[in-house]
């Protein structure tokens, strides 16, 4: 899931204000805040697989035990297939703080082609759809509307990402790709994170276990430690892009754990 190079350069999302024509991609570099973030994919093929048995999960629960047992706050970027497939993994994470709830379109299909091969949005209709498909998704299923959209892949133009913010939600990408998909060795994924993560970092992971994402939760259990020994602080997407970048220096933060 790289970024394709096509999307407008990042800027900040000022805290309480409507969201902007433009991509987020990282937070304010001044403190050592990161937001580790994980996207729930699921194409319609996929869901097809699952509920015929030809899939037996597309979730790895053990990613979201590890988050929970080490306290670690992540973002869930979820698709509105993978919502209906798991509504009470859904509703669990959506009721436990430490987890914020985001979109990531209905069937995670392609806004701009090439795209990893995925089947593409017909329209801006279509693409209009997607957001708020999934958002009404994962609305009823959790009671969250989420403030958050995810392009599948990454994949997006310009126009998309102002379409995405004239429905009210907010684009954002990472600047840290974990290259977990199709992985099947946790060393490369930790590899990959520790090399791209610095303050301020969005980085992208994934939910579904393998086969589609194989060496995420062993990764997982490296990557947590080795981060926060360097001295980064896991926060949300929000509490990370919402930060005032004139506020109280990194030192003086207050830990996402207060009591
Ligand atoms: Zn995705």
């Amino acid at each position: 899931m790289l970024p394709t190079g096509s999307v407008p350069e990042p800027t900040l999302f000022p805290g309480g204000e409507p969201p902007t024509g433009s991509l987020i991609t990282h937070g304010p570099r001044d403190r050592p805040r990161i937001a580790l973030t994980f996207d729930a994919d699921m194409t319609r093929a996929v869901y097809a697989a699952l509920r015929t048995g030809r899939a037996r999960t597309w979730y790895d629960p053990s990613i979201v035990d590890e988050l929970r047992a080490t306290h670690t706050p992540a973002t869930i970027f979820l698709t509105g297939l993978w919502t209906q497939s798991y509504p009470d993994v859904v509703r669990s994470m959506a009721a436990d703080p430490l987890f914020e709830i985001a979109n990531h379109s209905v069937d995670h299909a392609a806004w701009k082609l090439p795209c990893f091969r995925l089947t593409p949005v017909a329209s801006s209709a279509a693409k209009r759809a997607e957001v708020r498909d999934a958002a009404a998704e994962i609305q009823s299923v959790s009671g969250i509307s989420p403030r958050y959209f995810r392009f599948p892949g990454g994949c997006a133009g310009p126009n998309d990402v102002k379409l995405v913010a004239s429905e009210g939600e907010q684009p954002v990408g990472w600047d840290a790709t974990s290259g977990d998909a199709f992985q099947s060795d946790p060393r490369a994924v930790v590899a990959n994170v520790l090399r791209q993560t610095q303050p301020g970092s969005i980085i992208v992971m994934h939910l579904m276990g393998p086969p589609n994402a194989p060496a995420t939760s062993r990764a997982l259990v490296q990557i947590l430690p080795r981060l926060r020994q360097r001295g980064f602080q896991f926060v949300t997407l929000s509490m990370l892009v919402d930060a005032n970048p004139s506020g109280p220096p990194s030192s003086t933060a207050v830990p996402s754990e207060a009591p």
